[in-house]
């Protein structure tokens, strides 16, 4: 089969990802083989080639946006939960042990020993992929495959950020950062009866924000007119934290969706976190959080921009998301 494979102990900035010829993967007891459909491509994708995550192995195909059909393969076939045909997704988290103190505990976003796919293991940037069949999330049928691949890792987390801020119907919700997490967030928002203040950098993530039907739009320096019950912040920025938690109401709540912050700026106390303010962090996803998206996402009649390309140009398609060039996300189409 054809694979975009990086090779991290030769790296040509621009070109680094070569089409090869490569073995049809072997799935492993508990794993099913898809033929990949289509692959989105995110920004932690260009982190892994440009080696700002160190790599793991001197080879791995990339792509943890995977859309694709079950075939027949696995030891023993295919699952009688996932018979050939089906339509999967698979996100970042392909795999957990089961057995860590935060799997028994219900908490498998924060396991101890996860599977990252298209980093620890091979992804989607592949004619077929074998992956976890506990991590092939099945299609909602009516859910336009190749559309639901951009969905599948800023979605679910824009999706977990509402979670972990415990957002509930009809509540004031601040955005804080306005890029593609949090214009799938802002409908899901809406479909929920809240109303959504935005807080944005950039001209165009303004205009965005208010096309899409935001109660309130601001730039960086701008506070909401109201006082917030729940504020998801997108921006790696700490002193952005504070500006979401000083539009906070007592007892409000801050979810920051980011990997890495830069420094908190120090802060008053009395006045932002005083009255059982409460920031919290957002870190990866569960198995159910990406299943309750996919199901949304088909309820809400999703349709991201999305531009395509070929597995043959997915150097191209890694500069499209370096550089932020053309509309909407990009995807491997195969
Ligand atoms: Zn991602
Ligand atoms: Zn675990």
């Amino acid at each position: 089969m054809r694979a975009a494979v990086f090779n991290s102990t030769y790296v040509t900035p621009g070109a680094w990802l070569k089409i090869e010829e490569t073995p049809r993967p072997q799935p492993q007891p508990g794993e099913v083989l898809l033929k990949v459909i289509a692959c989105g491509v995110c920004r932690t994708d260009l982190h892994i080639v440009e080696r700002d995550l160190p790599p793991l192995h001197p080879r791995i195909v990339p792509g943890h946006q995977i859309v694709g059909e079950v075939v027949d393969g696995a030891p023993g076939g295919a699952p009688a939960t996932l018979p050939a045909g089906t339509r999967v997704g698979v996100s970042w988290i392909g795999g957990v042990d089961g057995d860590c103190w935060f799997c028994r505990h219900n908490m498998e976003n924060l396991c101890d020993r996860p599977v990252f796919t298209g980093y620890s293991v091979n992804g989607g940037y592949a004619e077929y992929t074998a992956v976890h069949a506990d991590f092939a999330h099945p299609l909602p049928a009516g859910l336009d495959p190749i559309l639901a691949a951009p969905l599948l890792c800023a979605g679910v987390i824009g999706f977990r950020s509402l979670r972990v801020a415990g957002v509930e119907r009809g509540q004031r919700v601040g955005l804080y950062g306005f890029g593609s997490s949090a214009s799938l967030a802002i409908r899901i928002l809406h479909s929920w009866d809240c109303e959504v203040y935005v807080v944005t950098r950039g001209e165009s993530h303004r205009k965005a924000a208010a096309s899409l039907g935001a109660a309130w739009v601001g730039d960086e320096d701008s506070r909401p007119p109201v006082e917030l019950d729940r504020a998801i912040t997108f921006a790696p920025s700490g002193s952005v934290v504070l500006s979401a938690l000083s539009a906070l109401r007592k007892g409000g709540i801050v979810a920051i969706n980011a990997i890495h912050l830069d420094q908190i700026p120090a802060f008053d106390y009395d006045r932002l976190l005083w009255g059982e303010r409460q920031m919290r962090s957002v870190a990866n996803m569960t198995r159910q959080d990406a299943r309750d998206f996919l199901a949304l996402a088909r309820d809400l009649n999703f349709r991201p921009a999305v531009q395509t390309f070929s597995l043959d140009d997915a150097n191209r398609a890694l500069e499209a998301v370096k550089h932020e060039t053309g509309e909407g996300s990009a995807i491997i189409v195969l």
